[in-house]
C-alpha cells in the first residue's frame, strides 16, 4: 500500500520503505467489541497514546471528531451518512501490527518492483492505453513511463483492489492514535468528499490504511488532486483508468513536476573523484568525470544532486528536481528510485548496473529519527525530526563524513552511525 499523500504520507512503514506486497483482505472477522480490543491498542502503541483513551469509547471519538467536523462546514446529515453504524475495525489494528517493521535495502526494493513480470504487464497497458497516456501527458507535461510506473507500482496497474471501508479504517486508526493527527485529519478529509458528493459513501474502498483506489490516494490527496478526465462528470480513481492517470500526472505537476526533465540518471564516478561534491550542473559533473552508466550522454543544461544510495560502493546517481517531485508522493528515496527504476524500464532503458552492496540495510524509522537529533545536536539545520532523508540532511552527513576522515558519500552506514553514535537495530 502506498498513498497519495503522506506528504508526506509517511504511512509509518516503520521504515520509509512502502510495503509492497498486496493489500491485506479485510476478513471483517467476528465482531470484537472496543472494549476488548482496548488492551490490543495498549499494547500495540506501548501504552503511549491510548492511556488517554482507555477512558473514553469509540463514540467519545466520534463525539469530538463531530464537533471539528461540524465547525469545518460538514453538515449533520453528511457526519451520520459517514459513521452510520460504524465500529472500530481490530483487522486494521492487526493489519497495522503486521506491517514490516523493516524496510528492503534499495536493491532487493527495486528489483521486486522494478520486476520482469511487472515491466511486462506495464509494457502492454502502455500499449493499450497508448491514446489515454499521451492526451494526459500532454495536458499535465509528466512523462507517460511516469505515470504508468507510479500506477504499477501503488496497485499492480489497478490488479490490487480496494477493499477496505476507508471510513471504517481511518476512525479506526484515528481513534488509537496512530501518527496523530494525520489520521483525524484525512477523516475530515473524507467528510469533505462526501458532503461534496464526489463519491458516493459506498465507493469509499481503500487500504486499510485508507489510501484509496488505484493510485492509492489518502483523502486529502483526492481532494487536491484527483481529476476527470474520461468526461463522465467523477474523478473515478477507482475504476477509470483515464481518471487514475490524470490524478496522478495532476498530482505530480502541482508538486512541481518539470516537464521533459528526466528524474536523473545513473552514472559511473572515475577513480579519482572528490567525494566532496554533492550538487552542480551537468556540465560540472561531466568535467568532473561522471559519465552516464548506459553510455550514453548526459544532458548540456540543467542541475543535478549527486546521490549515493548504498554508499560509495554502490550505484551512484545523478538525480534532478523532478526525483525530489517524485518523493513528495511518498517521501522515500527508495520509492522514487523504485519509481525511477521501473520508469527507465517501461521505456526501454536497460536496468540498474552498478552492484548494490551485499551488507546493505534499511534503517527503520526510529533509527533515522534518532540521527536526526543526533545530527541537529552537532549543529546541523535539520528539517524533519519525523525520519525522512532529504539530500540537506544527506550533505550533512558528508560533512561529518569528512570531519572523521570518511569517505564523504552522504550514506549512513553502520560505520557512521556507530561513529556519531546513533545505535543500529538490525533484523
Ligand atoms: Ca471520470
Amino acid at each position: 500500500m502506498a498513498a497519495g499523500s503522506f506528504r508526506s504520507r509517511e504511512l509509518d512503514h516503520a521504515s520509509d520503505v512502502p510495503a509492497i506486497d498486496p493489500p491485506v483482505r479485510n476478513a471483517y472477522g467476528a465482531a470484537m467489541t472496543w472494549r476488548l480490543l482496548l488492551p490490543v491498542l495498549a499494547l500495540l502503541c506501548g501504552g503511549i497514546a491510548v492511556r488517554g483513551e482507555t477512558g473514553t469509547s469509540f463514540a467519545a471519538f466520534l463525539d469530538g471528531l463531530r464537533a471539528d467536523a461540524q465547525r469545518q462546514g460538514i453538515a449533520a446529515t453528511t457526519f451520520a451518512e459517514a459513521f452510520a453504524g460504524l465500529t472500530p475495525d481490530p483487522n486494521v489494528l492487526a493489519a497495522r501490527r503486521h506491517a514490516p517493521e523493516y524496510g528492503k535495502p534499495f536493491g532487493p526494493y527495486i528489483a521486486s518492483l522494478a520486476s520482469a513480470s511487472r515491466i511486462g504487464v506495464g509494457v502492454r497497458k502502455s500499449a493499450q492505453w497508448n491514446a489515454t497516456l499521451r492526451a494526459v501527458e500532454q495536458k499535465y507535461g509528466v512523462d507517460s513511463s511516469i505515470l504508468l510506473s507510479i500506477w504499477g507500482v501503488e496497485s499492480s496497474f489497478g490488479e490490487s483492489e480496494s477493499r477496505w471501508d476507508v471510513f471504517r479504517s481511518l476512525a479506526t486508526l484515528a481513534a488509537a492514535r496512530f501518527q496523530h493527527p494525520l489520521f483525524r485529519d484525512e477523516l475530515l478529509a473524507a467528510l469533505q468528499i462526501l458532503q461534496q458528493g464526489r463519491i458516493p459513501r459506498r465507493a469509499f474502498l481503500g487500504s486499510y490504511a485508507g489510501a484509496m483506489g488505484q493510485p492509492q490516494f489518502l483523502p486529502s490527496s483526492y481532494l487536491k488532486y484527483a481529476v476527470d478526465f474520461d468526461g463522465d462528470g467523477a474523478a473515478d480513481i477507482w475504476n477509470s483508468v483515464p481518471d487514475v492517470l490524470a490524478s496522478i500526472a495532476n498530482y505530480l505537476r502541482q508538486s512541481g513536476w518539470q516537464p521533459k526533465l528526466q528524474w536523473g540518471f545513473e552514472v559511473t564516478v572515475p577513480r579519482s573523484f572528490d567525494y566532496r561534491a554533492s550538487r552542480g550542473t551537468f556540465v560540472q559533473w561531466t568535467a568532473r568525470g561522471l559519465r552516464r552508466a548506459d553510455g550514453a550522454t548526459l544532458p548540456a543544461v540543467g542541475n543535478a544532486i549527486l546521490f549515493f544510495p548504498s554508499g560509495a560502493t554502490g550505484p551512484a546517481f545523478l538525480v534532478t528536481d523532478n526525483f525530489v517531485v517524485l518523493k513528495k508522493f511518498n517521501n522515500s528515496d527508495a520509492y522514487a528510485l523504485a519509481v525511477a527504476a521501473l520508469a527507465d524500464r517501461l521505456r526501454g532503458l536497460p536496468a540498474f548496473r552498478g552492484r548494490w552492496p551485499a551488507d546493505d540495510f534499511q534503517l527503520t524509522r526510529s533509527t533515522r529519527i534518532a540521527l536526526q537529533h543526533r545530527l541537529a545536536a552537532l549543529g546541523y539545520k535539520i528539517a524533519d525530526f519525523d525520519g525522512h532523508f532529504d539530500f540537506d540532511l544527506r550533505d550533512a552527513v558528508r560533512d561529518q563524513q569528512r570531519r572523521y576522515g570518511m569517505i564523504p558519500d552522504g550514506y549512513p552506514g553502520r560505520t557512521f552511525l556507530d561513529r556519531v553514535g546513533v545505535q543500529v537495530r538490525t533484523p
